[in-house]
């Protein structure tokens, strides 16, 4: 049985106190260790902050991007291994705002999976179509497309997954307007088919985390999908009480890790 994760990405928001007082909120929340598993995603910034309030807890936290060079003069940029000083497990890695602000390509993504594999972090690997790409039928193409730039660097000798896929659909995120949850499970269940080509070892063992506006009181029905192993949380993962009821739904999801 696959773990359940509810990650929350805090995007650009919040100073010292906020890092503090949400991370001590969700230590507080007293979550059964791992279950779900819980990472978050402060601004780099805050990392230091979350470290030192959630060393000892099973609380994990993440990079919000990382740049595919190991070191050198690339002003403005954070390296895999900067990531691991600072203690993340976790990197996220071609989320939408990043693809469409900052017009990371597919290839670019690679790079950066294929660097935060080296550096040793799971990355969690961001993909999602426009509105007017799911209204001309084009969901399943670009999904294809942007699954495909990462499936080679998929850990094929083994059977345990090596990265993470968040299917965050444009249209949703940060719009209050979730995918329904027969929308999200079937684009999870053709994600985890694309995988199954390669290895359906890796695919049965792939966590597939839905985004998309995902609140306390529509985490339930999402989590209770077959394909759909937890949730990337924008907004909601900065109200302590949303994000919790979050975590809450998927503890009750009940799969253990
Ligand atoms: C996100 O930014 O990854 C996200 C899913 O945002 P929201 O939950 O606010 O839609």
């Amino acid at each position: 049985m696959r773990p359940i994760m509810v990650a929350g990405n805090w995007k650009m928001n919040g100073l010292s106190a906020d890092a503090v007082h949400l991370t001590q909120a969700i230590l507080h929340a007293e979550m059964e260790p791992m279950r779900p598993e819980v990472v978050i995603f402060p601004p780099f910034t805050l990392l230091h902050a979350v470290s030192q309030e959630a060393k000892s807890s099973a609380l994990r936290w993440g990079g919000q991007n990382l740049f595919w060079e190991a070191s050198g003069a690339y002003t403005g940029e954070i390296s895999g291994a900067m990531l691991r000083d600072m203690g993340c497990r976790y990197v996220l890695i071609g989320h939408s705002e990043r693809r469409q602000i900052f017009a990371e390509s597919d290839a670019q993504v690679a790079q950066k999976v294929k660097v935060a594999l080296l550096s040793g972090l799971t990355p969690v690997v961001c993909v999602g179509e426009t509105e007017a790409e799911r209204a001309q039928g084009a969901t399943e193409a670009v999904i294809h497309r942007q699954v495909e730039a990462v499936l080679p660097l998929l850990n094929l000798e083994t059977s345990q997954p090596n990265m993470i896929i968040a299917y965050e659909p444009i249209w949703a995120i940060g719009t209050g307007l979730s995918a329904s949850p027969e929308q999200a499970q079937a684009v999870h269940a053709f994600i985890r088919g694309l995988v199954a080509a390669y290895s359906t070892q890796l695919a049965k063992r792939l966590l597939l985390l839905y985004g998309g506006s995902v609140k306390g009181n529509n985490a339930a029905a999402l989590f209770g999908q077959t394909d759909i192993d937890g949730g990337l949380v924008g907004g909601a993962s900065l109200q302590v009480g949303e994000f919790i009821q979050i975590c809450r739904a998927a503890e009750l999801a009940g799969r253990g890790g």
